[in-house]
């Protein structure tokens, strides 16, 4: 197994990113001895998905935590222990709704064209510090902000759908593929991906000749060129699509 291998274990059923089983191993016996050291009499985990539960406990000392704090540090795990038990300063209720926000997926649409989406924060890249590194890049500032975040790992017949941009009732939104949420995806490729789609946001769409759409125009391309890893980013991809799109498929669940 590589090195990147240990630390992740792919993309759970709901397609983000997971912590291999030994560190989720870890985080189990973490809570517990917190959980403990607060009164709190428990001895086992059991991971939930439910929205409206961060934690609880439950008949035979089972410990029912949400899965996002799988993505907890220890300072976490103690703000969440202290609310449990009823010891939770204001500070501790600001901060443990601060981890929800930045963690918590979020849901948008309805019925079909329904979409989960991961807040900006990822397992190993975020997509705010990626947003921040870029707009120096822009002449001017992004109005409106676009919200930033990941959504499923998906591949698709003709490769992978790296990023979109697209217009929501709350403004514009950029989506980027967790497939890309890896360590061993550098932080360059992250951010041309956001970089590209802060392009299309900035440089809007033409009509062709033929009455078609067309994104990529040369202007958009001519703004595009202003990351100055481009092609170093645009080579990564192309070398290592067919990886990935393998990799997800041997890890299909
Ligand atoms: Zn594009």
């Amino acid at each position: 197994m590589s090195e990147w291998g240990k630390q992740l274990d792919l993309f759970g059923a709901d397609g983000f990113p997971e912590p291999s089983r030994d560190r989720i191993g870890e985080i189990e016996a973490e809570i517990l001895r917190i959980a403990n050291s607060y009164g709190l009499d428990a001895d086992t985990v059991r991971w939930k998905n439910n929205r409206r539960v961060m934690a609880s406990v439950g008949k035979n000392r089972v410990l029912n935590i949400h899965k996002i704090y799988q993505r907890a540090t220890s300072a976490d795990l103690k703000i969440l222990a202290r609310v449990m038990s009823g010891r939770a300063s204001n500070r501790d209720r600001d901060r443990f709704q601060d981890f929800i926000e930045t963690y918590l997926p979020r849901e948008l649409g309805k019925g079909k064209s329904r979409l989960v989406i991961m807040p900006s924060r990822g397992l190993f890249h975020d997509l705010d510090d990626a947003y921040r590194r870029l707009l120096p890049l822009l002449n001017e500032p992004m109005d409106p902000e676009p919200k930033l975040g990941w959504s499923a790992a998906r591949v698709g017949a003709r490769g992978i759908t790296w990023g979109t941009h697209r217009d929501t009732p709350e403004g514009p939104l950029i989506l980027v593929n967790a497939i890309l949420d890896s360590p061993d995806v550098p932080n360059f490729v992250v951010e041309h991906i956001m970089w590209h789609e802060i392009c299309h946001q900035v440089v809007p769409p033409e009509n062709g000749s033929s009455g078609r759409r067309k994104v990529h125009t040369d202007a958009f391309k001519k703004v595009e060129a202003c990351y100055p890893r481009l092609k170093q980013a645009e080579k990564w991809e192309q070398d290592q699509v067919s990886r990935l799109i393998r990799r997800h498929y041997r890890h299909k669940w």
